[in-house]
């Protein structure tokens, strides 16, 4: 057998930061195994899972845009992730070529909240895209309290709170942010060439939690206004490498050294 491996596909894929991420913890292990970036185009999707599913080698994938959605058609969906999130972003083989999807982004993102009581607590979302799904998902999982979810197509964020079974209400990006124990950023406002979030936080709380998933700059507009007026802020990398170490214990079947994680944020901004 030659040397394992996992990647992650998408198309383009010259931006993405898992290989870096991966590639740190197998050298930090020790582990002889290795971590890429393929490009795949929707085309040739079909043709590649059924290449891979044949190779003894290949543990798996992480899957990024255009093919989140796409890709569930050609695995097994154990978890239902294509009625909850609706998204997947592994795909593992098993040692029969069985393929299995899941999505590591909702846990990626409830891992730096890990220490917080959320149950029955208000929370503001801001966004409804594909990151707000897996973002609402874990925050149903915590059985948070009313959420507020603004975004720029309001019919959309009612329907997502509604499909997540929370309560609350959804209104257009502007209104008055109500008190809320976390305030969660999942659109691409703020991020390097889009707009940036604009929102006024005099009504949150002294230990109100703000979360920008955004990476790009890792200190978003919104972030330095929190940490301005004293709040605890965390930074879209929490996400990113919280979402990736799920997906390396599944490749590879060894735990993420996260003590070096200072380290590894070094790297991941150079
Ligand atoms: P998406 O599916 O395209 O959703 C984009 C969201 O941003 C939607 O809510 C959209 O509102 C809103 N938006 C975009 N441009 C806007 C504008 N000009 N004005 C107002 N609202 C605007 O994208 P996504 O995959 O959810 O990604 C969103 C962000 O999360 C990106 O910055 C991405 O890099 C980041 N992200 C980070 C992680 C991580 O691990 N840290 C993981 C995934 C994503 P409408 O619904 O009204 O169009």
């Amino acid at each position: 057998m030659a040397r394992p491996y996992a990647e992650v596909i998408g198309d383009p894929i010259g931006h993405t930061k898992s290989p870096l991420i991966h590639s740190f913890w197998l050298e930090a292990l020790g582990i002889d195994a290795e971590y890429r970036a393929t490009h795949v185009t929707p085309d040739a999707l079909p043709g590649y899972f059924a290449t891979r599913a044949a190779d003894p080698d290949w543990r798996g994938c992480n899957i990024t845009v255009p093919h989140k959605v796409a890709a569930l058609a050609h695995v097994e969906d154990r978890e239902d992730v294509r009625t909850s999130i609706g998204a997947i972003n592994t795909v593992i083989r098993a040692e029969d070529g069985a393929l299995t999807g899941t999505n590591t982004d909702a846990s990626g993102f409830a891992a730096p909240l890990a220490g917080l009581d959320l149950a029955a607590k208000p929370v503001t979302v801001i966004g409804a895209g594909g990151a707000a799904r897996a973002v609402l998902f874990a925050l149903s999982d915590m059985a948070v309290g009313p959420v507020t979810l603004f975004n720029r197509d309001v019919a959309k964020g009612a329907d997502l709170l509604s499909s997540f079974g929370l309560e609350g209400q959804a209104l257009p990006i502007g209104e008055a942010v109500p008190p809320s124990a976390l305030l969660v950023n999942a659109t691409s406002l703020g991020m390097t060439g889009q707009p940036p979030l604009a929102l006024d936080l005099s009504a949150l709380p002294a230990e109100a939690v703000v979360y920008d998933i955004v990476y790009a700059p890792l200190e978003t507009g919104l972030l330095a206004a929190a940490r301005g007026r004293g709040l605890v802020g965390i930074d879209g990398l929490e996400m990113l490498i919280g979402q990736a170490a799920v997906a390396f214990r599944l490749f590879f079947g060894a735990e993420p050294p996260r003590d070096r994680d200072d380290e590894l944020r070094r790297r991941l901004l150079a």
